[in-house]
């Protein structure tokens, strides 16, 4: 009998135990040759790229409704420690117990988080990065119309414009009007860089820019927070700007499990992997999601995103299921990279490829965004058949699709 275990419940695991099912499946193997333990801190699959949206505590699907059907063990816990040498994973379960878990094969996919900035006041600044953090951003611009004070509660500053800098500061002057009333309402997007945008390219910048006009969205660029309170959010150039909600969204960093891998890590802490989506130099231990530097497409590395992070997950699952049953292992290829930007009340716009050429824009690209956030990257629920079809690395939803619709 062999053992697989996937740290991490987000996209990257959850496709991974499921692709591991499948493989066992298609390989007719007996369903205790092969067993599949998912550990993970959350009861629920974690939507985070809706979390910029209205109503965050709901984009979550329970993990048990997804894993359960497949036959997947889940044990709810966080892990402190890896030994891959002796090859078990140490955890605390969630009533608080000491947990030690061996495993034959172990799929590292415990994501990301935004980076904590070391500015004065951080702990007062807010962020979208997990469904907790949302929500109480959330509950706050919600009693920003109650609680006392001037107009200066109707202000916003969002640090980083980013890809989920931009989509939170496009959807926050809708939430301010509705508590401010008649108030006036500010927004102020801070980058450091020159321009909007830095890493997405000229592409759809012209779209986003008229995006940010059409909400009112304030720019001060060549600027970084310096520091922030209660009250105000000072920037690197002095200015300071009244305000009791300033975002972070800028810069993410993998999973700090990474660390106890001893594999090599780029400069965002994600470990190398081959086209097998195998650590490199590490018996036994696979990574995939935020946690993996994979290549692909004739040599980018990917993107800390959803749309790698569900392929790598389903062939990760496969390959570490052919790995234990003596079956050929497959190389990583997912379909073409694509990019759809929500950018508020304006829409959205969708680019194609890694120089990110505009495809769509406007109502058109945002109902594509609607459709992918609200359908395409839910897994199915309760229906083992669904999920296990959709398990299939082969599949590399969504990106056909949308290539489909931008041809
Ligand atoms: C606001 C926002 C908007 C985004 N928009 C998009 C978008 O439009 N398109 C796109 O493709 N991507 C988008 N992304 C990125 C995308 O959400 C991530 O790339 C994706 O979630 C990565 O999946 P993952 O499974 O690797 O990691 P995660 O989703 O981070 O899941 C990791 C899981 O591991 C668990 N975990 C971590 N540490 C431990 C531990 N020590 N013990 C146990 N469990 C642990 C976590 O609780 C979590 O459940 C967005 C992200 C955000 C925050």
């Amino acid at each position: 009998m062999s053992n697989i275990l996937v740290i991490g419940g987000g996209f990257a695991g959850v496709w991974a135990a499921a692709g591991a099912i499948r493989a066992r499946q298609e390989a007719g193997a007996a369903e205790d040759a092969v067993t599949v333990t998912l550990i993970g801190a959350a009861d629920d699959l974690a939507i985070r790229p809706r979390l910029y949206e209205d109503d965050p505590q709901g984009k979550r699907v329970a993990l048990d409704r997804v894993l359960g059907p497949i036959g997947v063990r889940r044990i709810p816990g966080i892990v402190t420690g890896i030994d891959t040498e002796a090859r078990t994973v140490s955890a605390v379960g969630r009533d608080g117990s000491a947990l030690e878990l061996s495993y034959d094969r172990l799929i590292l996919a415990s994501g990301s988080r935004v980076l904590t900035p070391p500015v004065e006041g951080a702990d007062h600044l807010f962020d979208v990065d997990t469904l907790p953090a949302a929500a109480a951003l959330e509950s706050h611009v919600s009693r920003l119309g109650t609680v006392t004070g001037g107009d200066e509660r109707f202000t916003a500053v969002v640090i980083g414009a980013g890809f989920t800098g931009l989509e939170v500061v496009t959807e926050l002057p809708t939430r301010l009007r509705a508590v401010a009333g008649d108030r006036p309402v500010r927004v102020v997007l801070v980058e450091r860089a020159d321009t909007v945008g830095p890493a997405l390219g000229p592409g759809p910048r012209p779209e986003i820019l008229a995006a940010l006009e059409h909400a009112g969205v304030e720019l001060a660029l060549n600027v970084s927070l310096q520091s922030v309170d209660r009250e105000r959010a000072v920037l690197s150039d002095g200015t300071v700007i009244p305000t009791r909600t300033v975002v972070w969204t800028a810069g993410m960093r993998a999973s700090a499990l990474t660390e106890l891998i001893p594999g090599t890590r780029d400069a965002i802490g994600r470990l190398e992997v081959d086209e097998h989506l195998r650590v490199v130099g590490v018996d036994g231990v696979y990574a995939a999601g935020d946690t993996a530097a994979a290549v692909a497409e004739g040599g980018h590395v990917v993107m800390q995103s959803c749309q790698h992070a569900v392929p790598q997950g389903k062939l990760a699952g496969a390959n570490v299921g052919a790995d234990v049953l003596g079956l050929p292992l497959v190389p990583f290829a997912p379909n073409p990279y694509v990019t759809c930007l929500s950018l508020g009340p304006y829409g959205a716009v969708l680019t194609t490829g890694w120089d990110r050429t505009v495809a769509q824009t406007g109502d058109e690209a945002k109902k594509l965004k609607h459709t992918i956030n609200s359908e395409w990257i839910y897994p199915p629920i309760d229906d083992a058949g669904a999920i296990l079809t959709l398990a299939d690395h082969r599949t590399t939803w969504p990106t056909e699709t949308v290539q489909s619709v931008s041809a």
